[in-house]
């Protein structure tokens, strides 16, 4: 039996249609970073790969990035320092619940999708898209280790 694909493509879509409109209501950039496998602490891990796909570079420092190694079941939610500092106690384990609550059922799709909704509900309410000239900082798309950008 060949092994369970992580996502498939249309799931893949899925999860890249939810950033796009979350992303219409708020200034801030969501990305979903996927690789195997992670040493150590994902939240480390997460914090690399923000920096490597320059989300530390957006205007307004309100980048979030879900961090999933998908054979290791590690994830980590990684926030931007103008966003990370807003929000409430608790708010992002409550993201990083969702995703793993959902993993264990291996609804892998559902987990990014739902967390990926929260975290858009959260930025629209502290950085609503309002700002003329807002851009797309940071492509939607989903990013795997070894690509490039
Ligand atoms: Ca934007
Ligand atoms: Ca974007």
């Amino acid at each position: 039996m060949p092994s369970r694909q992580f996502l498939s493509e249309q799931e893949e879509q899925q999860i890249v249609e939810a950033i796009n409109t979350a992303e219409q209501k708020t200034s801030g950039e969501i990305r979903i970073h996927l690789e195997h496998h992670c040493e150590g602490d994902p939240l480390n891990r997460a914090d690399q790969v923000f920096h490597n796909l320059g989300m530390d570079e957006t205007k307004l420092q309100n980048g979030v990035l879900i961090y999933v190694a998908t054979e290791d079941h590690k994830a980590a939610v990684y926030a931007g320092k103008g966003i990370h500092r807003e929000v409430e106690e608790g708010f992002w384990d409550d993201v990083l619940q969702i995703l793993i609550s959902h993993f264990k059922q291996e609804e892998f799709e559902q987990g990014i999708e739902e967390a990926v909704h929260k975290v858009g509900n959260k930025l629209e309410e502290l950085f609503p898209y309002h700002q003329k000239g807002d851009l797309d900082e940071l492509s939607n798309e989903i990013s795997f280790r070894d690509n490039k950008n």
